[in-house]
C-alpha cells in the first residue's frame, strides 16, 4: 500500500490540519498517562521545523455527538503544553482568519471533534468546514484510522494528505510484520473468545507459517477436537468454526500450535491452588487458566525458528497470579530473541500491551502498537479507511 509521508510534501507557509490521538486517561483534571500526547511530539515538531503551522484535531472520550464539558479537550491543553514545551492555543470553533493571524510556530488545539454527530457520520459538511481551516491534512492517528469519520477520512479527500511520523512508524512496523515479513512468521493469538477473533484467525492462517492459539480460545479448539475441558471458559457452539479454521490452516500450510499441557484450578482467584496436567486430563470440576511449561518450551522452539512474531492476546488469565506464567515466560523469550537481533516482534491490543509490560518485556519488542481496534482490523486484513484515504 502506498501512502505519502511528510518527506513527500512541502510544508513551508502551509497550515496543516493534523489529526492526532490524545485520548489520554484522566483522574479529575489530571492526565494520568501522557504516552499518547508524548508520541505526537515528533510530528508536531517536524511540521513546525518545515515551516508549517499546526492545527490539531482530535476526539476525547465518547460524547456521542453532544457537548459534554468533562470531555472538553481544554482539560488536555496543560499536559499538551508541558509535553510539547510550547504554548497551545485552544479554540472551541476554529476560525481561518484567527488561525492565519497566529505566528507560524503556533500550535492550535481544536475542541473535541466528537462534540457534533457529524464527525462519526462522516458528514461532508463537517469535513468541508475543517478542510477550509488549512491547506494540508496530516493523519497521525493510526488508532482512529479504522473509522471513516469526518476528521480522519472525509477531510483526507479534500486536501493534499500525508501520514504523520507516528502513523508512518505504525504502518511500517505492521507492514514489516504482516505485509512483506521476513519468514518464517509466527502469530500468537490469545484472549478470552474465539467468536471475537474469528476473522483474525481466518486471515492469519493464510499469511503466517505458525499460529499459536492460547487463552480461553484454545479451550474452544480443544473442545472442538473432542478434548474435555471441565468448567473452563469455552464456546461450545463455536466447534464448527474452530474446525473450519484448522482445515483452512492445513490447506494454507500454516502449523497450528495448541497447548500441550495446562494449568488448572478450581477457583478463579489470585493464588488459587493449581496443578499442571497433560492437555487431555482436565478434571470435570476444574478450569484451565493457563498453558503449562511444556507448552512454553514448544513455543520457545517455534519462536527460535522464526524471524517475525506478531502477538495479540494473552495465553492465560494473566491478570491473576500464577496464571500469568505462560504469557510472561513466552513474552520474555520473544524479548530476548529480539534483543539478540534474531526476531522482529510486533504486538498490539490493550491486554497484550499490559501483559508485556507486566512481564518486563515491552521495552525489548521491536514495536508495540498504541492502537487497539485499528491494530486488530489490520491483523484481520481489512483496509483501514483512514489509511486508504492517504493513498492518493
Ligand atoms: P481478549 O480481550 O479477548 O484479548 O481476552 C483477554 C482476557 O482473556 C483476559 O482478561 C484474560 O484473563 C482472559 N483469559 C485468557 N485465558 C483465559 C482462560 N484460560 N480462562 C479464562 N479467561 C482467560
Amino acid at each position: 500500500m502506498a501512502w505519502k509521508t511528510m518527506d513527500d510534501v512541502a510544508l513551508a507557509g502551509k497550515t496543516v490540519l493534523t489529526r492526532v490521538d490524545i485520548n489520554v486517561p484522566m483522574e479529575g483534571d489530571k492526565v494520568t498517562d501522557t504516552t499518547r500526547i508524548d508520541k505526537i511530539k515528533p510530528t508536531v515538531e517536524d511540521i513546525i521545523a518545515r515551516g508549517g503551522k499546526v492545527v490539531l484535531l482530535a476526539h476525547f472520550g465518547r460524547p456521542k455527538g453532544k457537548i459534554v464539558p468533562e470531555m472538553s479537550l481544554r482539560h488536555v491543553q496543560p499536559a499538551l503544553e508541558a509535553s510539547l514545551g510550547r504554548k497551545v492555543v485552544f479554540v472551541e470553533r476554529p476560525d481561518r482568519a484567527m488561525i492565519d493571524a497566529l505566528p507560524s510556530d503556533a500550535v492550535v488545539l481544536v475542541e473535541n471533534t466528537r462534540f457534533t454527530d457529524m464527525e462519526e457520520a462522516n458528514d461532508p459538511r463537517m469535513a468541508q468546514f475543517l478542510a477550509s481551516m488549512g491547506d494540508m491534512f496530516c493523519n497521525d492517528a493510526f488508532s482512529a484510522a479504522h473509522r471513516a469519520h469526518a476528521s480522519t477520512e472525509g477531510i483526507a479527500h479534500l486536501l493534499p494528505s500525508f501520514a504523520g511520523r507516528l502513523m508512518e512508524e505504525e504502518l511500517r512496523a505492521l507492514e514489516a510484520a504482516l505485509g512483506t515479513p521476513q519468514r518464517p512468521v509466527v502469530a500468537v493469538v490469545g484472549g478470552a473468545k474465539v467468536s471475537t477473533k474469528l476473522e483474525l484467525l481466518g486471515n492469519l492462517v493464510t499469511k503466517v507459517d505458525h499460529l499459536v492459539i492460547g487463552g480461553g480460545m484454545a479451550n474452544t479448539f480443544l473442545v472442538a477436537q473432542g478434548v474435555e475441558v471441565g468448567k473452563s471458559l469455552a464456546e461450545r457452539d463455536m466447534g464448527p468454526m474452530a474446525l473450519d479454521i484448522l482445515a483452512k490452516a492445513k490447506a494454507a500450510g500454516c502449523t497450528i500450535h495448541l497447548p500441550v499441557d495446562i494449568v488448572v484450578a478450581r477457583e478463579f482467584k489470585a493464588g488459587a491452588a493449581s496443578e499442571v496436567l497433560p492437555v487431555a486430563a482436565c478434571p470435570a470440576d476444574a478450569m484451565i487458566l493457563d498453558a503449562g511449561p511444556a507448552t512454553v518450551t514448544e513455543l520457545t522452539r517455534v519462536f527460535e525458528a522464526c524471524k517475525t512474531l506478531i502477538w495479540n492476546g494473552p495465553l492465560g488469565a494473566f491478570e491473576i497470579t500464577p496464571f500469568d506464567a505462560a504469557t510472561t515466560a513466552a513474552a520474555q523469550v520473544a524479548a530476548h530473541l529480539t534483543r539478540e537481533g534474531k526476531l522482529i516482534s510486533v504486538a498490539g491490543g490493550g491486554d497484550t500491551v499490559s501483559a508485556l509490560h507486566q512481564a518486563g518485556a515491552a521495552g525489548d519488542f521491536t514495536f508495540i502498537s498504541t492502537a487497539g481496534g485499528a491494530f486488530l482490523e489490520w491483523m484481520e486484513g481489512k483496509i483501514l479507511p483512514g489509511v486508504a484515504a492517504l493513498g492518493g
